[in-house]
């Protein structure tokens, strides 16, 4: 059995005590991950645009995933975005904008094309790299900042590389977070504490339907 059970199980440990010491242990851990993040917050993070939209990131990425979306940060101030005009109606929900670098030779331009939802604050870029790696890229940045837009959309946000990937919103009592998370975006203490909630869940109702 995982360590984490140990201090709190034996082998003639109840159920009812069971259920209340993983309970207990639970909290702990909850805390204790509170705490942590509270300093991972106060712990300068080295800003360098002093937009908001670098502020907002340096207070949810995690340090390692915020110097990466800061690199692109910083790369998108050097491309210019321009609305696809034949492309974008008013009436319409998605923009279009091409991004380029604005070079001495024109054919030597790399276009990327990144398309806006401006209702859902979503998109993607010809590049793909959000998907590949979680983060914006330095179109998609250059997009958001070209529509002031001031704190990352959630459509933009992977969960795992947050300072609260270790939380477990509406731990108590026993149910999981209504949130719609597919498994490989949880990170492994996620992955536990969930499992540990849905065993303690089942035997809180078998417990329940002993005592009735
Ligand atoms: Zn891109």
């Amino acid at each position: 059995m995982n360590a984490f059970f140990d201090s709190y199980v034996s082998s003639c440990t109840g159920l009812k005590e069971f259920v209340e010491n993983a309970q207990k242990a639970l909290e702990r851990q909850f805390m204790r991950e509170k705490e942590e993040d509270f300093k991972t917050r106060q712990t300068c993070r080295g800003i360098k645009m002093y937009t908001a939209l670098e502020q907002h990131c340096a207070s949810i990425y995690t340090k390692t995933m915020f110097r990466k979306f800061q690199e692109q940060l910083v790369e998108a101030t050097t491309y210019f975005v321009e609305k696809d005009r034949d492309r974008s109606l008013e009436e319409d929900e998605y923009t279009y904008y091409k991004c380029y670098r604005q070079l001495l030779d024109p054919e030597k331009r790399t276009m990327y094309l990144v398309t806006f939802n401006k209702l859902a604050l979503s998109g993607s870029c010809k590049c793909r790299m959000y998907e590949y790696l979680g983060i914006p890229c330095r179109h998609i940045i250059a997009v958001l900042t070209k529509r002031c837009v001031s704190e990352i959309p959630n459509a933009f946000l992977r969960r795992r590389w947050t300072n609260d990937a270790n939380r477990v919103d509406g731990m108590l009592p026993y149910h999981l977070t209504g949130e719609e998370t597919s498994s490989h975006d949880l990170t492994p203490t996620e992955r536990f504490n969930n499992m540990t909630l849905l065993t303690m869940t089942f035997c809180h109702s078998s417990m329940a339907s002993k005592e009735r």
